[in-house]
C-alpha cells in the first residue's frame, strides 16, 4: 500500500465509520462473549506475499461480531472512554504526521502545544496557577510515575541508584475505595502490597482522617518509613470522595506528599458546581484525571497535574547525550516527567476537543448526564424489587434486585439483552450493578431506557 492508495482508503475507511457510528443505536452493545470465536477466524500464519486491502479491509468487517461497542450511546457499563467527533479528526491528523514528542527538539509543536494544553485544563478545572502538567497514557502510569516520586523524596533519592535492599519499610497510604492502579504501582515500585495501608473510610466512604494519622503515627514508631498518600476523587467502584481537605492536612502535618486519583471524576470539574467535591484538592502535589474518560478527547490522554515537577523529574528524567539539545537544557523533555521515552502527539485531541465543543459545550453534556442519573435512579426505585445501594455521584450509582445470585443473573439478562450495557461491582460485600451516565452522544431517552430494560428483564 502507498500513499495514493491510503488517500483512497482513508475516504472509504471516514465513510465507513459515518455509517458505523449512524447504526450504533441498533448494534447490541456488548460483544456476545464466546472465548476464541474471531481468533478462529484468523489464519495461523502471518502472509508471506501481499494481500489486497479489499480483502483485509472485508476481514476488518468480518471481525466487528467481537467487537463492544463503547461509543454506543447507551453503554453504561465501567467508565466512559468518550472519543468526540473532534478528538476522531485529531488523531487522524496526528497517525498522518506520526511525530514521535520524546523531546521538545524531535516537534517542537508536541511538546508547546502540549504545555498550552496543560495550562487550559488547569484553568478549566479551576486548579490554581502553580500547578503544571504533562500527558501520560493512562492514569495508571500517573500514579506509579507519582508513586516512584514519593519513594525516591522518602529515600532521600537513593533507591535509584542503590535499590531499596537494606532501605527502611516504605509505608504508602489510601482508602480501599481507590482503584487497583494503587495496589500495582505498589508492586511496580518495589513497596509491596503489604505496605499499602489501606485505611478505613467513614459512612461517607471518605477516608477517616484520624484513622490515616494514627497509621502513619503507628508506622513511625515501628520503625517504617511513610512516603505518601493517595486520595481518591470519584472511586471507580461507587464514585467514593476522600474529603480532601481533611487528609491533605493530616499528609502534609506528617510531611508526606499527596497524589489524587481523579481519573473518571476530575473531567466534571470543569462545572464549577461540582468542585465542592474536591475541595481542598489545591494542596495536593499532584493529580490525575482522564480527559480519555468523560471529556471526549478519546483514549489514551491521562493528565497530571504537578505541584512542582521538579521531584517527578529528578525521579524519572534521564539526559544521555544522545537525548540533549545543544545549548537549550532549560527547554521541557517531556519523557522526564514519565516512564516511557517515546511519546506520540495526544495534546491535538485535547486542542481540537477543547476548541470544538467549548468548555461551555462540554459542561452541558457533563451536566445532562449528572441530571439523566438522578432521574433514571429515580425510575429504577420505583421499580418493585429494586433497591438502590448507592447514591448517585455524580453520574455514577449502584442497584441490586434481591439477594447477590438474583441481581447477577438479572446482569447477565440485560446485558445479553443488548440495548444496554451494564457492569457489577462488589460493595459493602453485596453484589450490586454499576449504572454510570458519560457517553458523549447519549441522549435522556438512551439513559431511561435503562429503567424499562430492567422492568422489562426482572422476574
Ligand atoms: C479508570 C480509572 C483508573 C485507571 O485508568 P487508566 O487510565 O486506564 O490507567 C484509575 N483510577 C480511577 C479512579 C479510574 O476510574
Amino acid at each position: 500500500m502507498n500513499h495514493d492508495e491510503l488517500r483512497d482508503w482513508s475516504k472509504r475507511a471516514a465513510d465507513w465509520a459515518h455509517d458505523y457510528h449512524a447504526s450504533l443505536r441498533n448494534r447490541p452493545v456488548r460483544a456476545p462473549l464466546i472465548p476464541g470465536k474471531i481468533a478462529n477466524t484468523l489464519p495461523e500464519t502471518p502472509p508471506e506475499q501481499p494481500e489486497a486491502m479489499e480483502a483485509i479491509f472485508a476481514d476488518f468487517e468480518g471481525i466487528l461480531p467481537g467487537i463492544t461497542h463503547w461509543q454506543h450511546p447507551r453503554f453504561f457499563a465501567y467508565f466512559p472512554a468518550n472519543a468526540s467527533p473532534a478528538s476522531m479528526l485529531a488523531e487522524q491528523l496526528a497517525n498522518a504526521i506520526a511525530a514521535q514528542g520524546m523531546i521538545w527538539q524531535t516537534s517542537p509543536a508536541v511538546t508547546e502545544v502540549e504545555q498550552v494544553m496543560m495550562v487550559w485544563l488547569r484553568q478549566a478545572l479551576g486548579l490554581p496557577e502553580g500547578f503544571t502538567g504533562t500527558i501520560h497514557d493512562s492514569a495508571t502510569t500517573a500514579t506509579l510515575s507519582a508513586v516512584l516520586t514519593m519513594r525516591e523524596q522518602a529515600l532521600d533519592w537513593q533507591g535509584l541508584t542503590k535499590g531499596l535492599s537494606g532501605a527502611p519499610r516504605l509505608r504508602l497510604y489510601a482508602s480501599a475505595q481507590t482503584h487497583s492502579s494503587v495496589d500495582k504501582a505498589a508492586r511496580l515500585a518495589g513497596i509491596g502490597q503489604d505496605n499499602l495501608v489501606k485505611i478505613p473510610t467513614d459512612s461517607t466512604l471518605s477516608m477517616k482522617p484520624g484513622a490515616l494519622a494514627g497509621a502513619i503515627a503507628a508506622d513511625r514508631a515501628a520503625g517504617h518509613l511513610p512516603m505518601g498518600v493517595i486520595l481518591c476523587a470519584g472511586g471507580t467502584s461507587v464514585g467514593a470522595f476522600d474529603r480532601m481537605a481533611d487528609c491533605i492536612a493530616v499528609a502534609r502535618a506528617h510531611g508526606l506528599p499527596t497524589h489524587v486519583d481523579a481519573a473518571w471524576a476530575g473531567s466534571a470539574m470543569i462545572c464549577p458546581e461540582f468542585r465542592a467535591l474536591w475541595a481542598g484538592v489545591e494542596g495536593a502535589d499532584s493529580i490525575v484525571f482522564n480527559p480519555h474518560k468523560w471529556l471526549g478527547a478519546q483514549f489514551d490522554c491521562a493528565v497530571q497535574f504537578l505541584r512542582d515537577p521538579g521531584p517527578q523529574v529528578k525521579t524519572l528524567g534521564l539526559r544521555p547525550s544522545y537525548l540533549e539539545t545543544a545549548g537549550r537544557e532549560e527547554i521541557v523533555n517531556f519523557n522526564e516527567w514519565t516512564v516511557p521515552l517515546g511519546r506520540r502527539f495526544r495534546a491535538l485531541k485535547l486542542w481540537f476537543t477543547l476548541r470544538a465543543y467549548g468548555l461551555e459545550g462540554l459542561r452541558t453534556r457533563i451536566r445532562n448526564h449528572v441530571t439523566w442519573a438522578a432521574e433514571v435512579c429515580e425510575a429504577l426505585r420505583a421499580l418493585p424489587g429494586v433497591s438502590i445501594v448507592t447514591e448517585p455521584s455524580l453520574s455514577l450509582f449502584s442497584f441490586a434486585c434481591g439477594d447477590d445470585a438474583t441481581t447477577a443473573a438479572l446482569l447477565e439478562r440485560i446485558n445479553n439483552d443488548g440495548r444496554i450495557y451494564l457492569t457489577q461491582t462488589i460493595h459493602a460485600g453485596r453484589y450490586v450493578i454499576r449504572v454510570q451516565v458519560g457517553q458523549f452522544d447519549c441522549t435522556r431517552d438512551d439513559v431511561m431506557m435503562i429503567a424499562d430494560v430492567v422492568a422489562d428483564l426482572m422476574r
